[in-house]
């Protein structure tokens, strides 16, 4: 059997906080526990809030918690040819559909849906499924706005990608200790989700499990604000004939106020903690790595 290899994820779009370095440091006990390696891919397909200075203090920050990898540094942006063929491979198999909508039509759209009494059902981030407006459109009509330029994400077709589900669908789990189950994956709660972007070939869901593969990764250790998302990345697996790894979804850092730590609501960065004294020992006994 080959080694366990496990991958930290992060995204460049701000500084890491407590809660990467309890990703980062559980990743790094489990694939010391399991006498594996420890990758490092950077997650950088959003082009629009990537920021190169964000990328090196990734690596300095996860240097200063005294963090080592194995391997060379995988990066989302430089592989998007390989995102190209994924998709295409799945869209030329009918399993994704092109959509033209911007986020103010499908808004419209759902509003119109809850005005006539239908309840509009939500996936597990709470968003409200995509009605569906573009699948019905009809062939002729795809091509013209394809070849005419018109900008358009690629959504899942789920009711022909669950179709290809002849057996069960599961997640391999696991727990620090090394014991597994598996639990059944319900991937139909996420809709006609968008598997790539307008802006890039690609959608985090699809990088993910591309790379996953690529990167040989046989244990996925994050956070349970990504556990949901497992359902959906069985399902690309299975559509792609990738190999599935196991899971194992960690708890959450938390603010005061019990809300996950977030770049986005300026949660103290570990380069705040180091600014005001903190030392890297105290980072990890503050998280239980003591
Ligand atoms: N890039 C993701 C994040 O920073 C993590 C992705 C994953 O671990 O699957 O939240």
């Amino acid at each position: 059997m080959s080694r366990p290899t496990l991958r930290f994820a992060p995204s460049p779009n701000g500084r890491l906080h407590l809660g990467h370095a309890f990703s980062a440091l559980t990743n790094a006990r489990i694939a010391q526990n399991l006498g594996g390696r420890l990758l490092l891919r950077i997650e950088d397909i959003d082009l629009g809030r990537t920021r190169p200075e964000f990328v090196q203090a990734i690596f300095d920050d996860l240097a200063w918690l005294g963090l080592n990898f194995d391997g060379p540094v995988r990066r989302q942006s430089g592989h998007f040819s390989e995102y190209v063929r994924a998709r295409d491979a799945l869209a030329v198999r009918k399993l994704l559909y092109p959509c033209f909508c911007s986020r103010g039509r499908i808004a419209a759209a759902i509003t119109e849906r809850e005005a006539s009494g239908a309840r509009v059902a939500r996936d597990p981030d709470g968003a409200p499924l995509y009605p569906g407006t573009c699948h019905a459109l009809p062939g002729d009509e795809v091509r013209a706005r394809i070849d005419g330029g018109a900008p358009h994400t690629w959504r899942l077709d789920s009711a022909a990608a669950l179709a290809e589900i002849t057996a069960p669908l599961v997640i391999r789990r696991f727990a620090p200790d090394g014991s597994q189950d598996t639990v059944p994956a319900d991937p139909a709660r996420w809709g006609d989700a968008v598997i790539a972007r307008r802006d890039v070939p690609t959608s985090y869901h699809l990088a993910v499990v591309w790379d996953d593969a690529e990167q040989g990764i046989s244990h996925v250790v994050r956070g349970q604000d990504l556990e949901a998302a497992t359902d959906l990345h069985v399902l690309l697996q299975h559509l792609l004939g990738l190999p599935s790894p196991a899971y194992h979804h960690h708890g959450l850092i938390r603010d005061e106020t019990g809300d996950k730590l977030a770049k986005s609501k300026g949660s103290e960065s570990l380069a705040d903690l180091r600014a005001r004294g903190v030392t890297p020992g105290a980072v990890r006994a503050m998280l239980g790595f003591a």
